[in-house]
């Protein structure tokens, strides 16, 4: 199953890849996580990458590419994966398509998470992860234990700094000016399949399954 999870910041494309992930054995390939990563590792990319990402703005599409295509060729994507965060320009999408061609590789699906932009603010403010595991939580929708921690590790969970109002602000207007024409670029490929993100995390991903049992 080769997936792409598309959808404004905060639709749920982290939590709903994490489930995929665990029912179809297909790894997580989050643009997201891995420049965060980069970022901690203080690698010259990181780097130059935390620049775009504390403004909300989006890292260059070459170094982005870059990080995808050698994470594509690695053997645990050869049974498919969830590409979740990338692509988000036209740009991005075309050079995933080159890069597809040369691995003999076909797109299954791609899925767009609808949620109205009242509810992602709510979502993004109170989003946490676990800075030892990595698990998602948010503190209405999907707390942690009572004491604040991580339920899975106990870890203590960190707020993102680009969840902070200011910034969600931007991050929306690059969502619309360069990411949400890929809902057309699709749809024009009969790849794109709407899923209704306002219900709760459990109805999300049952209708994901549903229609992905049609792709
Ligand atoms: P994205 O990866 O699209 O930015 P996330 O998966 O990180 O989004 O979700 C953003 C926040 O919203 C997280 O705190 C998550 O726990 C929460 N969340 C995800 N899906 C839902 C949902 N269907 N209903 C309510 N909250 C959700
Ligand atoms: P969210 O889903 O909440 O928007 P991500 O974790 O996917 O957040 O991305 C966080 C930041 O990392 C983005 O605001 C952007 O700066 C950078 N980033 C992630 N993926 C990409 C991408 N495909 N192209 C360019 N920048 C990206
Ligand atoms: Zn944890």
């Amino acid at each position: 199953m080769k997936i792409i999870l598309l959808g404004p910041p905060g639709a749920g494309k982290g939590t709903q890849a994490a489930m995929l992930m665990d029912k179809f054995s297909i790894p997580q390939i989050s643009t997201g996580d891995m420049l965060r990563a980069a970022v901690r590792n203080q690698s010259p990319m990181g780097t130059k990458a935390k620049e775009f990402m504390d403004a909300g703005g989006l890292v260059p599409d070459e170094v982005v590419v870059g990080i995808v295509r050698e994470r594509l060729q690695l053997d645990d994507c050869h049974n498919g994966f969830i590409l979740d965060g990338f692509p988000r320009t036209v740009a991005q999408a075309d050079a995933l398509k080159e890069v597809l061609a040369e691995l003999d590789q076909n797109l299954d699906c791609v899925v767009s998470l609808e949620v109205d932009t009242e509810a992602l603010v709510e979502r993004l403010t109170g989003r946490r992860s676990c800075s030892s595991c990595g698990r998602g939580f948010h503190v209405k929708y999907d707390p942690p234990a009572a004491d604040g921690t991580c339920l899975a590790c106990g870890g203590t969970l960190l707020q993102r700094d680009d969840d902070q109002e200011e910034t969600i602000r931007n991050r929306m207007q690059v969502y619309h000016e360069q990411t949400a024409p890929l809902e057309d670029y699709y749809r024009e490929q009969g790849l794109l399949q709407v899923v209704n993100g306002m219900q709760d995390m459990k109805a999300v991903q049952q209708s994901i399954l549903t229609l992905l049992q049609g792709c």
